[in-house]
């Protein structure tokens, strides 16, 4: 099930460009536009959900698998000293996109902690040389 006006359908889909993490059978990963930290990934089930409560046990379990997958990745190849996963419901959560999805926010030890939209990335470039570092090649 795709939802035609939800950014993350378009996403999966390919009709919207995304810089591509992780790709399997069921769930997609892709670094976020407005990162809160370098490497900032989200990972969303294939089909369209609003709420993670929406979801069956099934693709519930396909989405967190998959999301652990990508940080432990993400911890080695940033790398990173630890991460966030951050999932939020409904506006009143601080959701923007009504699809669901898991945050992956690599943390520093000493770094201190960003929970909002920063210029993460010193330029274009070190964006693209991350994206390159944590892409999932199998
Ligand atoms: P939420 O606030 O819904 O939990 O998080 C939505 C996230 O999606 C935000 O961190 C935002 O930066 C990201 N986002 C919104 N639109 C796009 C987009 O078109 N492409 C990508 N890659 N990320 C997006
Ligand atoms: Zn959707």
């Amino acid at each position: 099930m795709t939802d035609p006006n939800c950014i993350f359908c378009k996403i999966v889909s390919g009709a919207i460009p995304s810089r591509k993490v992780y790709e399997d059978e069921n769930c997609y990963a892709f670094m976020d536009i407005a990162p809160f930290e370098k490497g900032h990934t989200l990972v969303v089930p294939k089909h369209h959900a609003r709420f993670l409560t929406d979801l069956t046990e099934a693709t519930l379990t396909q989405l967190i698998m998959t999301t652990q997958k990508v940080a432990a990745y993400i911890l080695k190849t940033m790398p990173c000293d630890g991460f966030n996963i951050l999932q939020n419901n409904g506006e009143c959560a601080l959701q923007t996109i009504p699809h669901v999805h898991f945050h992956i926010i690599p943390r520093w030890n000493n770094k201190g902690l960003q929970w909002h939209s920063t210029k993460a990335y010193d330029s274009e470039e070190e964006m693209v040389e991350i994206h390159k570092r944590i892409i999932i090649n199998e």
